[in-house]
């Protein structure tokens, strides 16, 4: 008999997705054999499925062809499931949850992404617990936005950053409340949604034109120079602080001759919690003067991948300039 709530699971790949063979290395598993591998699955009354990417993957291989093959998968099942739980490795993860967040317009239903820090069938793996909780937030399909839980923590998927190699407790949210607590019971913040009964629109025409500049003391000019003259549409700029950079007069020129190409550059924070505020300190004025946008609050992260997603549509310059500065699907606080 079908049951009333229902989930598809969908496997990308990663240590979640490994057991220990009896020659004690690990293997990536069959999905059919999931409920094998956590019997307690069997006693949920959910209706669990399960797809697997065409091939899954490390995360450190992650690329936007499987960004478009997870929403082509979403938008093919959306009306035949509560939500969706995918399994994919921690290191990329905030990356993947932040593309999906835009590819995805007018979600209505929780999109889960969990991963772990030990095998499934290692004795102290996390996966189960990650595993367990997702499924079940995900059946009740109160949460219609792309999350990432981990380590008891439901979290903005576009909010989120890996924050630590070896503790269970991998992903951080610096800026932004958890969405939900697992304890004793399952504690969701008070979080407001406008339900939208617009039809899921999903978007796959991401722009790969794009960089991450890091900035750094002692930086060279050739190198600077050089990076921002390539042919890069989008460019993610991580400043110092507040979104603080140098002064240096060839620094600066180098920005406006890069904005005067045409160029969109986009000020995130090196630091994991805060805000970019142009104009607090007079190393930050300058870039707000030449035209470089503030990401605010914005992870790397979520910058990238919203710079993708903008370019890849058919906004004009100015349009995709004041998209840049709003909130689209929560990742920014205005
Ligand atoms: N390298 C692995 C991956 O991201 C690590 C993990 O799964 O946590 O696929």
């Amino acid at each position: 008999m079908r049951k009333s709530d229902s989930v598809l699971i969908i496997y990308t790949g990663g240590t979640i997705g490994m057991y220990k063979t009896n020659e004690g290395s690990l293997r990536p598993f069959d999905l059919d054999t999931l409920s094998m591998q956590i019997p307690e699955l069997n006693t949920f009354d959910i209706d669990i499925n399960t797809k697997t990417i065409t091939q899954p993957i490390d995360s450190s291989n992650m690329c936007k062809e499987v960004w478009i093959q997870l929403v082509e998968i979403i938008e093919k099942e959306y009306n035949n499931y509560n939500g969706f739980v995918i399994l994919h490795g921690s290191d990329t993860m905030a990356y993947t949850a932040s593309a999906l967040s835009f590819m995805l317009e007018n979600l209505n239903k929780p999109i889960i992404l969990t991963g772990a820090q030990l095998p499934i069938g290692v004795l102290r793996t996390d996966a189960k617990e990650n595993i367990i909780t997702s499924i079940e937030i995900a059946s009740k399909g109160n949460i219609p936005e792309v999350c990432v839980y981990f380590e008891y923590r439901l979290m903005r998927g576009n909010r989120c950053t890996k924050a630590n190699a070896e503790h269970f407790e991998a992903f951080k949210s610096p800026n932004f409340i958890y969405l939900a607590e697992a304890g004793l019971e399952i504690k969701y913040s008070p979080i407001k949604y406008d339900r939208t009964n617009k039809n899921l629109k999903v978007h796959t025409n991401l722009s790969d034109d794009v960089l991450i500049l890091k900035l750094f003391p002692s930086m060279k000019k050739e190198f600077i120079t050089k990076v921002l003259d390539m042919p890069y549409q989008g460019i993610i700029l991580e400043t110092f602080g507040a979104g603080n950079a140098s002064t240096a007069k060839w620094f600066l020129r180098a920005i406006q001759t890069a904005i005067d190409n045409g160029k969109l550059i986009l000020n995130v924070s090196q630091c994991l919690s805060g805000s970019v505020s142009q104009g607090l300190y007079e190393t930050s004025s300058k870039l707000g003067e030449l035209g470089v946008i503030s990401g605010k609050d914005m992870t790397t992260e979520a910058a990238l991948t919203k710079m993708m997603y903008l370019l890849g549509t058919d906004y004009s310059l100015k349009e995709t300039k004041q998209q840049l500065l709003i909130s689209l699907r929560g990742e920014l606080s205005n």
